[in-house]
């Protein structure tokens, strides 16, 4: 096939224009043209014109006469491959199945490849399957009840699960393996259009079936899926080489698994599993991330600075922002995790603790837009071990807490208060969505100084970029704190710890994704990784 990039046709078009459209471009009869397939469709707004751009796969008579046609224009080339390869296939009499801890996008792409492969693997969840977990999530945000082994972080289908289900990251991707995580998304349940669009999401509601369909999925190659089983503890023995080797796990329950393989795909919130992994002197070291509040403003305010004259158009949708700021301190402020037509959420998973986030529904109908606005900090700002970023965030979330009025509400102000530096007794013109409420106060305490004077100075310039970001009612609420992980269990270009052989650290948690989207593609890393050292083995 051929491709064309960059090929812009009105936002209002109608669908055949677009063959009309490729025919003219390559200078052919509309006849030639056999198929169209849309790889890619993005919005090109410039000079007050909104166009739709187009990244078109075309089978298409003549093909190579074309291609040489063409030969000097950049627009024009050979379809790439981006079909996924498998990097082998199981022996028919493995004798010890791989493990992956942890049933979050990484663990899922992790277990499919490998189930995909023929592996087979044993996946070890604490949290339980999604329905139920979608219970006990809805009773810290209707009942004030928390579940520490099953909310927001833990469960089924991991952190994203209850969310804006956005698909969408900057890795590098020579290998399009983000192209093969939404290619199973689709067939879990997906709609297509998120292979094609620019900035694909999902939303909470079917999320949850297509976490189901992809379980399914993996059992149905042999896969074990086994929910409510906590991993404690990690076996290991002495290596030749000087470093460990991973010999098996234990669950909560006390029972012992042997295994050789181990994914740890753990997520950022396992803060007991990094203890016990930190004093089993497995390597990791502190990285930098983020903390802030979440920020809710009318979703109209945001289709009108962005979309203009278009807001409202139905393609469009609602519309979403990215904001960066550097302030004058040295911190970057910037939106983080923004969620148009959406909700905050409840996401703590640790009790007399409180932490924001954001989803969404498909439709984005919500009249909020929400976004984290978060400010960098590094491990100077928590110096220590590599732990002590948990030690920072935990601190932070238990003094939202109570600040909040010890009843899992969350500290909030309105914005207008927050620049003038007094607390705020009552909602403006933009009700919180935040369940089970808010307490208004003044989150001037919640956040170190450097945090409140990089925001008090970011908002009125974001207010420059997005007319009314800055306005007297738009509410913050805190503490956003697990934008991603504090630490980094580092691994080599095997994918295995540095000192553990047989632990492949994996996923968000251990520092090398940050979203669904770059989690399933590690996930899929590591499960080549794991497939290719089982063979390796045996030859
Ligand atoms: P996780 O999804 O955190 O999964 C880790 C799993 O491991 C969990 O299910 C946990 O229960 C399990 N586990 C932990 N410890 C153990 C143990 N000891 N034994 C057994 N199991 C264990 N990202 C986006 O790209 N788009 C979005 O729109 C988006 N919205 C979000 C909204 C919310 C409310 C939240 C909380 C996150 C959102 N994210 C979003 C971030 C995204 O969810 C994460 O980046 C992603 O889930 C990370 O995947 P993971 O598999 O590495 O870890």
């Amino acid at each position: 096939m051929l491709r064309i990039t960059e090929l812009k046709l009105p936002l209002d078009h109608a669908p055949e224009e677009l063959n009309v459209a490729i025919a003219a471009y390559l200078g052919v009869p509309e006849q030639d043209i056999r198929q169209v397939i849309v790889f890619k469709r993005s919005y090109d707004a410039r000079k007050g014109m909104m166009n739709l751009a187009y990244i078109v796969d075309i089978d298409v008579a003549n093909e190579a006469r074309l291609l040489a046609r063409f030969k000097s224009d950049k627009h024009v080339m050979p379809t790439p491959d981006t079909q996924y390869h498998y990097v082998g296939q199981a022996p028919e009499n493995l004798e010890r199945r791989p493990v992956v801890v942890g049933f979050g996008p990484c663990g899922i792409f992790a277990a499919l490849l490998l189930a995909q492969m023929g592996f087979k693997p044993i996946v070890l969840e604490r949290g339980k399957k999604v329905r139920e977990r979608t219970k006990d999530t809805w009773g810290l945000w209707r009942k004030n009840v928390l579940n520490p082994e099953s909310n927001v972080q833990f469960g089924e289908g991991g952190a994203g699960t209850f969310s804006d289900g956005k698909l969408y990251s900057q890795i590098k991707d020579p290998r399009h393996l983000g192209r093969k995580v939404l290619t199973e998304f689709v067939k879990a349940g997906a709609p297509e259009e998120i292979l094609y669009v620019a900035k694909p999401h999902i939303g909470t509601f079917r999320l949850v079936s297509m976490v189901e369909k992809m379980r399914a999925d993996i059992e149905a190659l042999g896969g074990e899926i086994r929910f409510q089983q906590r991993v404690v503890d990690i076996h290991m023995e002495d290596g030749p080489d000087g470093r460990k080797v991973a010999r098996g796990l234990t669950l909560a329950s006390g029972e012992q698994i042997r295994a050789d393989h181990i994914v740890l795909a753990l997520g950022h919130s396992a803060r007991d599993s990094f203890e016990m992994l930190h004093g089993h002197g497995v390597y990791m070291e502190a990285k930098p991330f983020s903390v802030g509040f979440r920020i809710e403003h009318p979703q109209t305010l945001i289709d009108k600075a962005r979309w203009g004259k278009y807001a409202g158009h139905p393609l469009l949708g609602a519309a979403d922002y990215k904001l960066v700021h550097h302030a004058s301190n040295g911190r970057a402020v910037y939106s983080f995790c923004m969620c148009p037509g959406g909700q905050v959420v409840a996401a703590t998973s640790e009790e007399g603790r409180v932490v924001t986030n954001g989803m969404s529904q498909y439709s984005r109908a919500e009249r909020n837009a929400n976004s984290g606005l978060v400010v960098s900090i590094s491990p100077d700002d928590y110096p220590g071990d590599p732990l002590a970023g948990i030690a920072f965030q935990r601190e932070l979330e238990s003094r939202a807490y109570v600040l909040g009025g010890g009843t899992y509400e969350a500290p909030a102000q309105l914005v207008g208060d927050f620049l003038a530096g007094r607390p705020s007794t009552q909602v403006g013109s933009v009700p919180p969505s935040y369940q089970p409420g808010v307490h208004w106060t003044d989150l001037a305490g919640a956040l170190p100084d450097y945090c409140i004077e990089a925001m008090r100075e970011a908002l009125p310039e974001f207010g420059k970029k997005i007319r009314g970001y800055d306005m007297h009612d738009a509410v913050l609420t805190g503490v956003e704190t697990r934008t991603s992980s504090p630490l980094r269990i580092t691994r080599g270009d095997d994918c295995q710890s540095l000192n553990v052989r047989g632990l492949y650290p994996a996923g968000e948690g251990a520092g090398y994704a940050g979203g669904i989207l770059s989690a399933g593609v590690d996930g899929i890393k590591v499960a080549e990784a794991v497939a290719q050292a089982i063979l390796d083995e045996r030859r």
